[in-house]
């Protein structure tokens, strides 16, 4: 049956499937939106206009990318499947679009050309690199499509139950925020988990051209790490143990030096447990030791 435009995203997914005789690879996470309601709500998300570049990773067959192209100035799509990139460029044909470029290749080892936005139902099992890559270009925002575990943590703030060394990286650089919630049944084939639609929209409070920026978000990365491999132990014993994270070999040395320079701050940052820390006052706290993270 030909794809004419109007039959719902299931039939069409049934029909692209079946007439490429296609065998889906779940461990590069292939399920597609079946869902015309979601579609057009993550569409209408990204608030796109004909200047806008977007980018997308895992196009899968161009759920959204067909979509997105009639919108947009243009879409760039990364996918890593070399049968499901055929097929994308296939139906691209078939519709005429002359304004979506495909990159077959693994998102995590290609750099990225100029974009403004981002739209991609994720991968799932790439969610933590491809954030954190992306984090390193500078754009407009990001309208993201995440396992809703991942995205929980990404939206919790200090005190929640799932907040965690992910919620403290994003926090100084991006504002995050929920969308909607995505039930597996919205999917062909059906995965095992329901997704979560979140925006991610840079807040710059880093710059991470200046040399100092770069440097102290260093060390806090390497402080949030340490801190969170013990979330419920008292800040002061949870550095002590992951001591290594921050250069330390030698145990009393780390507990002498936090002896010597303790402050009613950071005595006060020191008692309490990691996961009641905000990111801010995980930030005050690197600057407090960073004159001694040796690493
Ligand atoms: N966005 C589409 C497809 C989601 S499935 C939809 O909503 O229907 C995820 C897609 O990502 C699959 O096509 C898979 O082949 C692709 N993929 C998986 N790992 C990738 C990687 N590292 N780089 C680029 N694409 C990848």
């Amino acid at each position: 049956m030909k794809n004419n435009g109007n039959s719902s995203l299931a039939s069409q997914t049934k029909n692209v499937l079946s007439k490429n005789n296609i065998k889906l690879k779940s461990s590069l996470g292939q399920n597609f939106l079946i869902d015309d309601n979601k579609q057009k709500q993550i569409i209408n998300f990204a608030n796109l206009t004909k200047k806008d570049t977007v980018l997308e990773i895992g196009p899968g067959i161009g759920t959204l990318s067909l979509e997105l192209a009639k919108h947009a100035f243009k879409v760039i799509c990364i996918e890593q499947d070399k049968l499901v990139a055929d097929i994308l460029e296939s139906r691209i044909e078939e519709n005429s679009i002359n304004n979506i470029e495909i990159i077959n290749e693994d998102a995590l080892k290609v750099d990225f050309p100029k974009f403004n936005k981002v739209v991609s139902n994720l991968p799932y099992q790439i969610s933590s690199p491809i954030t954190f890559k992306l984090l390193d270009y500078s754009f407009d925002k990001a309208v993201l499509m995440y396992q809703k575990e991942f995205a929980d943590r990404m939206l919790s703030t200090a005190g929640e139950k799932n907040y965690s060394r992910l919620s403290v990286m994003l926090a100084f650089r991006v504002n995050v925020e929920f969308l909607m919630n995505v039930p597996k049944e919205c999917y062909m084939p059906k995965p095992k988990v329901n997704s979560t639609v979140v925006k991610l929209t840079p807040n710059y409070k880093y710059n991470l051209e200046n040399k100092e920026d770069k440097q102290l978000f260093e060390y806090y990365a390497k402080i949030a790490k340490a801190l969170f491999q013990h979330k419920n132990k008292k800040a002061e014993n949870a550095l002590i143990n992951s001591r290594h994270e921050i250069g330390y070999n030698d145990k009393k040395e780390l507990k002498k030096i936090l002896e010597d320079i303790k402050t009613d701050k950071l005595t006060n940052y020191l008692s309490q447990r990691p996961v009641n820390l905000s990111p801010e006052e995980i930030l005050e706290l690197t600057k407090l030791l960073k004159d001694f993270i040796l690493i």
